[in-house]
């Protein structure tokens, strides 16, 4: 369909009577429902899976699209040796490094009780459930280290005068640190001991963190915080622990509850050490399932803090990928996989999202976009301001993943026309105003959507905020008191819609020649123009032109 036959079509429409619907994912405006679970279930002996590890011996090998195509086919996988290939720097993310470098550095703190991994009590230690809500506060990143550090000394003395003689004995004796060679005996005396977890601190200002920064441009493109492989670089703005570096410094007991990323991005996922995180996973079919175990415990999935007991997992069916992240592990976290973390030892983690440019990370993120309007959850990610720069810079030969786009723009568009009818209509103006470039991607005030190209702005305790238009038709049917802003011209728009085309695989692997890549494979080629560079992404080689 062409942009002129989409505005056609609309046109059949009375704009008074027509609801105008501003899903992505439907034409009926439902939203995705959480899946039912897997049929037919799996048995009692396949609920506890291998979890898919690779060992990376050379930097060949971890550039090799061998290493990004083992990734993007699982759920979760571990990548080992990694770190040490590619000789990346990791103490540059040390407690000791960080304190040095920015001490005043705000720090969120999530007050937490020590137990085991495969438990969680309520407060009062009476029920194992699922709910987990913590505690928050903040501090900075030298006091977190020094709380870290004498946590750290504690342990060590009690273990002393515990055990004067045979300390380690008994300990982990693969394990590299005296941090992570401590927890056992740490696990047997300290539940229920209040532990603080430093959770989200922000490594984004590149000023700040420069040197950690570019140590992690050492990666391969397919994990780099920032490529044009990644969808999230095509997002124009910064979002804080996305597109952006968070680091989390954790003792002994330290949680990250159960959840599936920002609508459903991958994620990567360095434990800089000394000590051990465990980790459980969950692919993303069974979300569905985990989502009605919460209800049934009354805890919101999206909204609410929880911990998922093994035992009612397994009651469901429900495969559990369970493993340890030694110091330099990589952790990759594919697309929608619900997961939850516990650190063994004393350490600390760095992650980020990134979005591969597959119809299973379009697809999910897209559902997700419309399951977190369904229950005013805010998606962070703007994946209509997203689809449209994909549209403007991209050149995509996956068919699937195209297909999904374009649907998207086209019901983006179809969105857009209809309420400028609607609002023509009842006789109100639409004024022009363009947008700056890396000007972030507007929200609703008062409901939290995302708002694409017609805004509706009013002006609140002397500052604009913009509202969706369904808000703002709530509070008045006639938009009185609103200013209603466009920030495209639909010329523009159209012309973006009817130039997105899938790009062949003849015309891509010429690409692919010209820009004297020889890492051709048979996965898709994704042809990325930004600017005046052109960039081609096959398997996990990329070249600039
Ligand atoms: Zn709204």
């Amino acid at each position: 369909m062409t942009a002129q036959q989409i505005i056609d079509e609309c046109k059949k429409f009375s704009p008074k009577t027509t609801r105008i619907i501003s899903s992505i994912t439907s034409d009926d405006g439902y939203p995705p429902f959480p899946p039912d679970p897997p049929y037919p279930p799996l048995s009692r002996e396949k609920l506890n899976p291998p979890t898919p590890s690779i060992y990376v011996e050379s930097k060949k090998e971890a550039f090799s699209p061998e290493l990004q195509q083992f990734c993007l086919s699982n759920h979760i996988a571990v990548i080992r040796g990694l770190s040490s290939v590619l000789k990346l720097d990791l103490g540059l993310f040390s407690t000791k490094t960080l304190v040095e470098s920015n001490s005043d550095h705000y720090i969120e703190v999530r007050r937490q009780f020590m137990q085991p991994s495969d438990e969680n009590w309520d407060p009062e230690h009476r029920d194992m459930v699922w709910y987990c809500e913590s505690q928050r506060s903040h501090t900075t990143i030298a006091r977190y280290g020094h709380y870290q550090a004498l946590s750290f000394s504690e342990s060590l003395k009690e273990d002393k005068e515990k055990n004067s003689t045979t300390i380690f004995r008994d300990s982990d004796s693969d394990s590299n640190s005296t941090f992570s060679k401590n927890t056992k005996k740490h696990k047997k005396y300290s539940m229920f001991k209040p532990v603080k977890f430093g959770t989200n601190v922000d490594l984004s200002d590149p000023k700040k963190w420069k040197i950690q920064l570019q140590e992690l441009a050492k990666l391969p493109p397919f994990a780099r915080v920032s490529s044009a492989a990644n969808m999230l670089t095509h997002v124009g703005h910064t979002i804080l622990g996305m597109n952006s570096v968070q680091l989390y410094m954790k003792v002994p007991g330290c949680r990250t509850p159960g959840h599936q990323e920002n609508n459903n991005f991958c994620s990567v996922n360095i434990n800089i050490g000394p000590g051990d995180c465990e980790w459980f996973g969950v692919a993303p079919e069974y979300w569905g399932v985990i989502h009605h175990i919460c209800e049934r415990n009354n805890i919101n999935y999206l909204h609410g803090s929880w911990w998922p007991l093994l035992d009612d997992l397994y009651a469901e069916n429900v495969p559990v990928y369970r493993f340890v992240q030694k110091p330099g592990d990589i952790v990759w976290v594919g697309a929608g996989t619900v997961h939850w973390v516990q650190a063994i030892g004393w350490c600390n983690n760095i992650a980020w999202n990134v979005g591969p440019f597959t119809s299973l990370q379009y697809d999910l993120a897209i559902k997700r976009y419309e399951w977190n309007k369904h229950e005013n959850y805010k998606s962070i990610v703007p994946m209509i301001n997203l689809s449209w720069n994909i549209a403007r810079n991209v050149k995509i030969s996956d068919k699937s993943v195209f297909t999904m786009m374009k649907l998207t723009l086209m019901r983006s568009l179809k969105y857009t026309i209809m309420l400028t009818n609607f609002i023509d209509d009842i006789g109100n103006e639409i004024i022009l105003r363009q947008r700056d470039i890396q000007e972030p991607a507007h929200y609703c005030v008062v409901c939290d959507i995302e708002v694409f190209n017609i805004l509706f702005v009013k002006e609140v305790d002397r500052k604009h905020v913009v509202h969706c238009f369904y808000c703002a038709q709530k509070m008045n049917n006639e938009f009185n008191d609103f200013v209603i802003l466009k920030e495209y011209k639909l010329e523009e728009l159209t012309k973006v819609y009817d130039n997105f085309q899938l790009i062949t695989t003849a015309s891509a692997s010429t690409n692919l020649n010209n820009s004297n890549n020889n890492n051709q494979t048979s996965t898709p080629t994704t042809s990325i123009s930004n600017n005046n560079s052109t960039t081609t992404v096959g398997g996990g080689g990329i070249t600039s032109s």
